[in-house]
């Protein structure tokens, strides 16, 4: 038998919510785990999990690596709460880290069990003492040691080494949802994940503008909602072919408007759909200044016809840093992928940069987009992405 020790994350700062949070999690981590067999045993705020033999381990691990609302997890042995079992625990962990080269260590411990004979100090002194004394080739760093063991005396004693980072934020499901504008580039898919971190269950909706994006680009945007998915415990995409409306901007409107009409139609569409699905917000990708549709005059002229709240949780934030993130949930690669997005049908040389909303209201009402709009949407195209369950 293997077992997990969870650290929920901020989760446990919500009083009054807690027993609400943890109950969300706990379905969320059985959601990713699937049919595993493994065991979800909640503690005082800690959350173990316990996996029979034969367990795929590493689909556990996948599991607990896109676990939103954990700050941190680590394979963790259970042992007798006897000192001198806990000391040659610390001895094995030790000797864990010696095979793997980490030739520093330093020992944490804690103690609610006031029973136990060693108090954490002693603990830390005699846990060192007995690695140092079986394992002369590793030596004591306090201050940056390459290597951690934790003690824990609780209701059981549990020895761990090698904590690994959760991905903190909150427990999806626990904000509401919203309707994320998902396109094939770098910078939606990270203001997806953002959001799906705080807590909130998203959908996804996608313009396509088929024959003049291409088919790999819709796939490319289903792949990323499929990678989205598997932090949102499922997400649907809603493909809307968006071409007959696009048309009529390019031929009814003047040029350097033609994007940020665009945009507008997109918001009026997301809307529609978003109130469907119940979702409370649209989420973008949009982040100041970053190309000219991004001026606060135009965002204000792109959301001046949508009632709902427009998310945009990359705004402040420079580009390196959304590539940062992008890599590190696994989206950029799919992300630089080289399919056009549907604005190319037009993009016009000179945008206009600091646009008027009354203007763009009455640009936009002289294209009376709304039965387009309506009929792209009776025919759009829903995909459910990442893990079958959805909350
Ligand atoms: P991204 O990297 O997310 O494509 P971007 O920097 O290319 O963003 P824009 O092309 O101006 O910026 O798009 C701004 C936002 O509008 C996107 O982040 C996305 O939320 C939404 N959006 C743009 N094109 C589409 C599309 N074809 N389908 C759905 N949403 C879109
Ligand atoms: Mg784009």
């Amino acid at each position: 038998m293997v077992s997990y020790l969870i650290k929920p994350g901020e989760l446990v700062l919500k009083g009054g919510n807690r027993a609400a949070f943890e109950r969300i999690l706990k379905r969320n981590l059985n959601a990713l785990l699937g049919d595993t067999g493994a065991r979800i045993e909640i503690a005082r705020g800690r959350f173990y999990l316990h996996c029979p033999e034969n367990t795929a381990l590493d689909h556990v691990e996948d599991a607990l690596d896109h676990l939103l609302g954990i700050a941190g997890w680590a394979r963790t042995r259970i042992c007798e709460k006897e000192p001198r079992v806990v000391l040659e625990t610390c001895v094995e962990i030790g000797r864990e880290f010696r095979d793997r080269g980490l030739r520093t260590f330093k020992i944490e411990a804690r103690r609610t069990d006031k029973s136990f004979p060693l108090d954490s100090y002693g603990i830390r002194c005699q846990g060192g003492k007995a690695i140092l004394e079986a394992l002369p080739e590793l030596a004591v760093d306090v201050h940056t040691p390459r290597g951690i063991i934790e003690v824990e005396i609780r209701e059981r004693a549990y020895v761990y080494g090698m904590e690994k980072k959760g991905l903190r934020g909150l427990p999806v499901g626990t904000a509401g949802r919203g309707m994320l504008l998902l396109s094939g580039g770098i910078d939606s898919p990270v203001a997806g994940y953002l959001m799906a971190s705080r807590g909130m269950h998203i959908d996804g909706v996608y313009f396509h503008a088929y024959p003049y994006t291409s088919d790999e680009a819709r796939r490319k945007v289903l792949d990323l909602a499929r990678i989205l998915g598997r932090y949102t415990l499922g997400m649907r995409l809603y493909t809307v072919g968006f071409t007959p409306v696009q048309l009529r901007i390019r031929d009814g409107a003047p040029e350097a408007w033609t994007t940020i009409l665009l945009r507008m139609a997109m918001m009026e569409c997301a809307e529609k759909l978003a109130k469907k699905r119940h979702d409370r917000c649209l989420i973008t990708g949009e982040s100041l200044s970053q190309v000219a549709s991004q001026t606060i005059e135009n965002i204000s002229c792109i959301q001046s016809r949508t009632v709902l709240p427009v998310l945009r949780p990359l705004i402040g934030m420079d580009k390196d840093r959304i590539i940062h993130l992008g890599e590190a949930i696994g989206t950029y690669r799919t992300s630089i992928l080289p399919y056009e997005d549907c604005c190319v049908l037009f993009s016009p040389p000179h945008p206009v940069l600091r646009g008027d909303p009354a203007e763009a209201g009455r640009l936009y009402e002289s294209l009376a987009l709304g039965d387009l709009i309506d009929s792209a949407l009776r025919e759009n195209v829903m995909e459910r992405c990442g893990y079958p369950q959805e909350p």
